[in-house]
């Protein structure tokens, strides 16, 4: 029985499914009526290529269209050119898979026979397009070049959703000519030999099993062998090296976390996992249960995913990854369908919900429940406490009663996707994410390395516009209990004799955070924190005038030689402290931040034809990015909470200490990995020196005053608040002590 049937079987939710099956079915039509389901001659390129190079923000893809050969960007630039085209043919083709999976879902759910015929004619169509698409005249096999696209992964993954259609209909009876099974035969065969051809350059040649490719291959290799009734050969990849069990023992780390630390490629490998589960049930085979050799499984990584969300259920962008576009919504939504309808995950209901926002269709399942979808009325779950990736290197602090929470990043570099940002804080409130990682654009953009991975677009400590090396830090102290949690982060990689402490205390009432910063040798430098609110402060500024561009440098590799090519952000103004009335003479900035609601501030992304984000003004103005602002530009690009239109639905007050010598500026940076092009004004608190305390605290509701008797003492206090003063005092071996 197919997977759809059973659902119907199981659940028997009338209303719900004819809804959900009316909208699918509705979708299919309009695409149909404009001519668009059409197989193209031509194999797909590179999706990552699909990226304004003005704007940097992602080109628009309407899978209504049947050719195209001039790409839109959301800010009006049109594009030309063989890579756009290519990337826009992966997005076709991918489309097109996935009218064949969703006609077949439509027909097992109500058996109207045009819709198999449908799917059924287009898995024709490509398998006997298959065999006509060029293999790269140059392709070597170590570059795991595609056949109906530029690589071979992408092929994977289109493969597993054609494969998913087939066995559908299959399932619900649908029979195929003698010369439509044969072309089909004969895509399976080519499918398999060069999956079977990749797995071996990378598990055996390159000897980089782990790699997030060998999952794919995996999975599509599974739906080859479910396709053709192979299972010895299914059992054989579960078992053998680099299959199923293996890879899930070195993809995953024992904490549950994909081993390059990036929430997109956690999600991306572990949906393929899915995949290879659902082809295995089909042999009587149950993977949903099996573990790695430390205990990894499905359902810790889908229980990491619940954990790491924020409140509104979106998921953080850490290392490599998209903030947020429409393609990795679906993803999300279909692993978060299948941990709340196998697993029983509670805490991925907001995760899903937040997917299907993403997709423009709040409230309403689609493709994603017909196929994986549980009884709809799981509730939200438990309240989430703290939760430490020891392996991962992340952590997260949540206390009950607290709308506030964080999440750090201190693990291992990940690689070819990590970013340059140890001890990255993300600061989040109940209502909105107010720090977030700010994500990463197509890799066909420049500013990929210009920006999104660099020290400097983290919410960290960078010294001298440089960017820290490739490197971990550690967790020196983590202490959940029901009324604190304290984590003490360290790294001592990112500079030549450069120590960074970070101590975050989050109490039932408000988040400290103290990072300091301790160079050897004798030479200060510029030590500079950063913080990237996505809502712009309310607060006095100070403007200055001719005041010098921000510098950065980026290293660029130019052959064998790396050379670092600088970049400058404009400085748009200062922030002025209290005077100093402490012994230390230290002054407390007071800023505010006005939240909108909505998680990451990103609006749904297909609703409103543009991926922007809620709260921009002044679109029209000349971008400002690093690799383009040489001029400074003054031109008001800023986000302000107080003029975005938007209702303010709580606010997080943020009180600073500035010690004397410190400054406090505002600086432009691009935007998020969204719409770079959209400017943010981030804060930089810095300090040349060969010390620095950097010493701030947030809360909810009203704000904090701050002093500092003495270098390791501070005291938070609540005004009118019957708590009164809260001492606390960093010490050398126990970090933050609570007097
Ligand atoms: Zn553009
Ligand atoms: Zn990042």
């Amino acid at each position: 029985m197919s997977t759809a049937l059973r659902f119907a079987a199981k659940h028997g939710n009338k209303v719900w499914l004819d809804e959900t099956v009316g909208r699918l079915q509705n979708e299919i039509d309009q695409l149909q009526l404009a001519g668009s389901l059409v197989v193209p001659k031509d194999p797909g390129g590179w999706w990552h290529q699909y990226v304004c190079p003005h704007h940097h923000t992602e080109l628009l893809f309407d899978e209504s269209c049947v050719d195209a050969s001039e790409f839109h960007c959301p800010h009006g630039c049109v594009i030309e050119g063989e890579a756009y085209q290519g990337a826009w043919l992966v997005f076709k083709h991918q489309s097109l898979a996935r009218v064949a999976l969703q006609a077949a879902a439509v027909y097992a759910a109500q058996g109207e026979k045009r819709y198999a015929e449908l799917s059924k004619r287009l898995l024709v169509e490509y398998a006997e397009q298959f065999p006509l698409y060029p293999v790269h005249p140059e392709a070597q096999s170590w570059m795991l070049k595609g056949r109906a696209f530029h690589q071979a992964l992408t092929e994977a993954i289109w493969s597993t959703t054609l494969i998913r259609a087939y066995l559908l209909l299959r399932d619900e009876g649908i029979a195929f000519e003698a010369r439509e099974q044969v072309a089909i035969d004969v895509f399976l065969g080519l499918l398999s030999e060069s999956m079977e051809e990749y797995r071996h350059v990378l598990i055996h040649e390159r000897n980089n099993a782990e790699n997030n490719y060998t999952a794919w291959l995996n999975a599509s290799l599974s739906c080859v062998y479910a396709a053709r009734g192979e299972q010895a050969e299914l059992e054989a990849l579960i078992e053998g090296q680099g299959g199923f069990i293996h890879h899930l023992s070195i993809g995953v780390k024992p904490d549950q976390f994909e081993f390059e630390g990036s929430t997109y490629y956690h999600v991306f490998v572990l949906r393929a996992y899915l995949i290879a589960a659902e082809m295995a049930q089909r042999f009587g085979i149950d993977l949903y249960a099996t573990t790695g050799a430390e205990g990894q499984s499905m359902h810790g990584m889908l229980q990491a995913l619940a954990d790491l969300a924020d409140d509104q259920g979106a998921l953080p962008a850490l290392h490599d990854g998209p903030l947020a576009r429409g393609p990795y919504a679906r993803e999300i939504a279909e692993i978060a369908e299948q941990g709340l309808a196998i697993y029983g995950i509670a805490g991925l209901a907001p995760v899903l919900r937040e997917a299907y926002r993403q997709l423009g269709a709040a409230g309403d399942e689609q493709l994603e429940a017909l196929l994986y979808g549980a009884d709809r009325t799981a509730a939200d779950g438990e309240p989430r406490g703290s939760r430490l990736w020891p392996d991962a290197g992340f952590v997260i602090g949540r206390v009950a009663g607290n709308p506030l929470s964080f999440l750090a990043d201190f693990g291992e570099h990940g690689g070819s996707h990590g970013h340059y940002d140890k001890l990255h804080l993300t600061l989040m409130h109940q209502a909105q994410t107010l720090t977030p990682d700010l994500g990463m654009v197509p890799y066909g953009s420049t500013m990929r390395r210009s920006w999104f991975a660099e020290t400097a677009s983290h919410n960290t400590v960078s010294l001298g516009g440089l960017s820290q090396a490739p490197h971990e830090g550690r967790c020196m102290h983590y202490e959940a209990t029901e009324t604190s949690v304290y984590a003490w982060l360290q790294s001592t990689g990112s500079y030549e004799g450069c120590t960074m402490n970070r101590h975050l205390l989050l109490t039932e009432d408000w988040l400290l955070d103290w990072f300091q910063v301790e160079l050897a040798g004798d030479e200060p430098q510029p030590i500079e924190w950063w913080m990237h609110p996505i809502v712009a402060p309310d607060v006095a500024q100070q403007t200055l005038t001719e005041a010098a561009p921000y510098r950065m440098f980026v290293a660029e590799k130019a052959g064998d030689e790396t050379m670092l090519k600088e970049h400058q952000l404009p400085i748009l103004g200062q922030f002025v402290p209290d005077e100093g009335v402490d012994a230390i003479g230290a002054g407390q900035l007071q800023l505010t931040y006005g939240l909108n609601g909505g998680s990451s501030g990103v609006t749904p992304l297909e609703s409103s034809g543009v991926s922007g984000v809620s709260g921009v003004l002044g679109t029209s103005s000349t971008p400002s990015t690093p690799s383009t602002s040489g001029a400074s530009s003054t031109s008001n690009t800023l986000r302000s909470s107080s003029t975005s239109g938007n209702v303010t639905t709580a606010s997080v007050f943020h009180t600073a200490l500035v010690q004397p010598g410190d400054e406090v500026i505002a600086v432009q940076t691009p935007g998020d990995a969204i719409d770079p092009s959209c400017s943010l004004m981030a804060i930089l608190h810095r300090r040349h020196d060969r010390k620095a305390d950097f010493i701030h605290v947030y809360r909810a509701g009203s704000a904090v005053q701050l002093s500092q008797p003495s270098e390791h003492d501070i005291w938070i206090t609540v005004p009118n608040h019957p708590q009164g003063a809260v001492h606390v005092q960093l010490t050398k071996d126990k970090g933050l002590q609570i007097l």
